[in-house]
């Protein structure tokens, strides 16, 4: 069996990879072990800036008539102190991964791609120094693929990564995530609400909210593998405990129903791009360390360096060279592309969420509400004024 390119993963990395390279008439395979569509641990969120990617793949509507709409962040710290950051003229979507995901998979194959799910891949194969095809399990039976090249889009703890020798980042970039749905939580707006319980959670974890519907929302915790570690606490633990430590979680879990198992992995956050692409491969989203470092986002990632992915790929493939060498640009594409944003998530995270008192001065600072230009922004750029007028700190 051959394909030009067989993709690795029908997560939101893998599918848009497929989407693209089925659009420029590439003849691609997209496997995935799971049936779907499958769920898969998330706080459901999808930032603004990825929706003109969804228009570009035709998927803008379809996700839209199955997300809730929301309309800004909230923000709560370990004091107490609350601010809504409102967006009304923005929408942000939270949409279940079982649906969103199925979305992105089902526009590859109406572009062409073939799809086969519950197949695992095991291993890639290679020969004169390139990736040549994989070897994998399907209904019991061992398979073959040869192609020209392979997309590994198999989210966090790749093993095709690691055969490529592709590292993970380090524990200060590694991230713990666990989320369940709960019903009949109180007092939900239509924001997302970041909740920091307890100084435990620094640096950078949080607790959060996600509306769903008027009383479901999407429940969860991400929290980094040191300060897990340093708290002594199992990550299982940190939504029960953060009722009993905070009085803005308590008032909205205080009546709910937990609708959903606990489900959770790890993020791995994007140190800078190391290697991700080889002879025959390239890496996208989890697979890559790609999740920002800030708030843990990934879908938007992934699919950006999905469609990043693809066009390299296409253009290797008319050249008739897929050598490392001609797939390098997808290295440099992915640094230009995603580059300056991870690096303003890092700085954010520096300089406001790596020490409570940082947190509690920005919120005491918007609250006191002298400033207009900290109350008519939404809560990223309004984050950025702050650090740039108030704390002196550069940023490009
Ligand atoms: C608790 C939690 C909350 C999060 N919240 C958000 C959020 O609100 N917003 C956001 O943008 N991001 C969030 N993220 C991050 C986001 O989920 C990921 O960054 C995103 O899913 C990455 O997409 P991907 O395509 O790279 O990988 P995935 O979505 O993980 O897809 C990988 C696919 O590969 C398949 N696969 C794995 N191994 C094999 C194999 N050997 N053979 C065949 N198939 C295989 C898997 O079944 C899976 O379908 C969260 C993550 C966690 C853990």
């Amino acid at each position: 069996m051959s394909y030009q390119v067989v993709v690795v993963g029908a997560g939101p990395g893998g599918s848009t990879a497929a989407h693209f390279l089925a659009r420029s008439g590439i003849e691609v395979l997209l496997l995935d072990k799971k049936r779907f569509p499958r769920d898969k641990a998330c706080g459901d969120g999808q930032v603004r800036s990825i929706q003109p990617l969804f228009k570009e793949m035709g998927i803008y509507e379809a996700i839209r008539a199955q997300a809730r709409i929301l309309r800004g962040a909230s923000f709560g710290s370990p004091s107490g102190a609350y601010h809504s950051f409102a967006t009304p003229d923005r929408e942000i979507f939270c949409t279940p991964r079982i649906v969103i995901d199925d979305i992105i998979r089902r526009s590859a194959v109406e572009r062409g791609a073939h799809f086969r799910d519950c197949f695992t891949v095991g291993e890639l194969v290679t020969a004169r120094g390139r990736v040549t095809g994989l070897r994998g399990r399907e209904e019991g039976r061992n398979i073959e693929i040869s192609c020209e090249a392979v997309v590994v889009a198999d989210g966090a703890r790749s093993r095709l990564a690691a055969q490529l020798g592709f590292g993970t980042a380090g524990p200060e970039h590694l991230f713990l995530g666990v989320r369940a749905y709960f019903d009949d939580v109180q007092g939900l707006s239509d924001t997302m609400e970041f909740i920091y319980p307890d100084p435990l959670f620094f640096p950078g974890g949080y607790l959060w909210i996600f509306p769903v519907t008027d009383s479901r929302a999407n429940v969860g915790v991400f929290i980094s593998t040191g300060a897990l570690r340093r708290s002594g606490r199992s990550l299982k633990s940190l939504i029960p405990w953060s009722v009993e430590r905070s009085a803005i979680v308590k008032a909205r879990l205080r009546e709910a129903r937990q609708a959903s198992p606990l489900k959770g992995s790890i993020l791995p956050t994007y140190p800078s791009a190391g290697d991700n692409y080889a002879a025959g491969a390239v890496v996208v989203g989890d697979a890559g360390s790609m999740v920002e470092p800030l708030f843990g986002s990934g879908l938007p990632q992934a699919m950006t360096a999905g469609q990043i992915a693809a066009e390299v790929i296409t253009r290797a493939l008319s050249k008739g060279d897929v050598s490392a060498e001609s797939l390098s640009p997808y290295k440099q594409r992915i640094n230009e592309t995603m580059g300056p944003a991870y690096a303003l998530s890092a700085t954010v995270r520096k300089h406001l969420f790596s020490d409570p008192k940082d947190l509690e001065a920005y919120l005491a600072e918007v609250n006191r509400g002298d400033d207009p230009v900290l109350l008519n922004r939404g809560a990223n750029e309004t984050m950025v004024h702050y650090l740039k007028k108030y704390k002196g700190v550069q940023i490009a």
